[in-house]
C-alpha cells in the first residue's frame, strides 16, 4: 500500500472508533503489528482495547534506565493485570555506561542525544529487527501544537530499508475522550497523574503540568525541546521530513486532573 493509498484509508478512518482502526490494523498486518507505550496515559487505553480483541501484539516499552519506580510498578501490574506482551527495549549502553563515555547528567547537557541514544535508536533498532510494519502509538492532535497534523495512517521510512505504517487511533481523541473510557472501563491508570503530572517520561526530565499549559509542558521544563525525537526521527513518505510532528525533540504520554495523553516517549 503507498502513501496515497494510505492517505484515502486514513480519511476514511477520521470517522471510525479508535477500536475499529486498530482491528482494520490487525488484519491488515497479521505478525507484523507492533505498538508502543510508556504506560502514563492513552497508551493504556490502546493495549486494552488490544486486550478486549485477544491479541498478544507485542507492546514495546522503551526502558531508558530513567523511569519513575512508579512507572516501572504501574507497567507490571497493568501488564500482568491484562495478560499484555510487554517487551522491555534497552539501549545499546547501560546508564552507567553512558555516565563512564560521555558524563553524567547528558539529559541536562544534551538531552536530545539522550534521548537519541536511550529512546530512538533502541526503537528504530527494535522495529527492524522485528520486522515490524506496523507500529501503533497513542499520539493525539490535542496534546501539543508539535502533534495537531498527525494522521491516523502515515508511511514513514524508519531504516534505509525499512518502511513501516504508523498507525494513530486516537488521532482525533481528546483529552476528555480517553478518560472517558478509562472511567467506562474501569482502567487503572498511572498513580503520578493524580499527583499533577500530565505527561509522564523520564524522572530527570518531566516535571508537574504548568497552570494553563498543554499536557506536555511538563516535559523537558526550561529546554527548547518539545519531543523526545521517536516520533520525529522518521521520513514521512509523502514527501515531509522529520517524522508527522514538527521536529524539536520527541516523545510520549499523559494524563492530569482527569485528562489522559499518548505513550511513547
Ligand atoms: Fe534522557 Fe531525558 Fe530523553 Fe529520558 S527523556 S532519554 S532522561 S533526555
Amino acid at each position: 500500500m503507498n502513501s496515497s493509498e494510505l492517505a484515502v484509508f486514513s480519511n476514511q478512518m477520521e470517522s471510525w472508533d479508535p477500536e475499529r482502526v486498530l482491528l482494520w490494523a490487525l488484519e491488515r498486518f497479521p505478525g507484523q503489528l507492533a505498538m508502543t507505550c510508556s504506560f502514563g496515559g492513552a497508551g493504556t487505553v490502546l493495549a486494552h482495547m488490544l486486550h478486549r480483541h485477544g491479541t498478544d501484539v507485542p507492546i514495546l516499552f522503551l526502558d531508558t534506565g530513567f523511569h519513575f519506580a512508579e512507572t516501572l510498578q504501574f507497567k507490571r501490574e497493568f501488564a500482568a493485570r491484562f495478560g499484555l506482551r510487554v517487551i522491555d527495549v534497552q539501549p545499546a549502553l547501560t546508564v552507567a555506561e553512558q555516565e563512564r563515555l560521555l558524563g553524567a547528567h547528558l539529559y541536562d547537557r544534551d538531552p536530545d542525544l539522550c534521548c537519541r541514544l536511550r529512546k530512538v535508536e533502541p526503537l528504530s533498532r527494535a522495529l527492524v529487527e522485528m520486522g515490524v510494519k506496523a507500529w501503533v502509538s497513542a499520539l493525539r492532535r490535542d496534546q501539543s501544537a508539535t502533534r495537531r497534523q498527525i494522521q491516523i495512517l502515515e508511511l514513514h521510512q524508519v531504516a534505509p530499508d525499512h518502511q513501516v505504517v504508523k498507525v494513530h487511533p486516537l488521532a482525533n481523541w481528546t483529552r476528555r475522550d480517553v478518560w472517558r473510557y478509562i472511567e467506562r472501563h474501569g482502567l487503572p491508570y498511572h498513580p503520578l497523574l493524580d499527583d499533577g503530572y500530565a505527561s509522564i517520561g523520564c524522572w530527570p526530565c518531566t516535571e508537574r503540568a504548568v497552570p494553563g499549559g498543554d499536557e506536555r509542558s511538563g516535559r523537558w521544563p526550561g529546554k527548547n525541546k518539545t519531543e523526545c525525537g521517536i516520533h520525529t526521527f522518521s521520513r514521512k513518505v509523502d514527501g515531509a521530513t522529520g517524522g508527522s510532528l514538527k521536529a524539536d525533540g520527541v516523545d510520549s504520554d499523559a494524563v492530569d486532573a482527569g485528562s489522559v495523553s499518548t505513550d511513547t516517549g
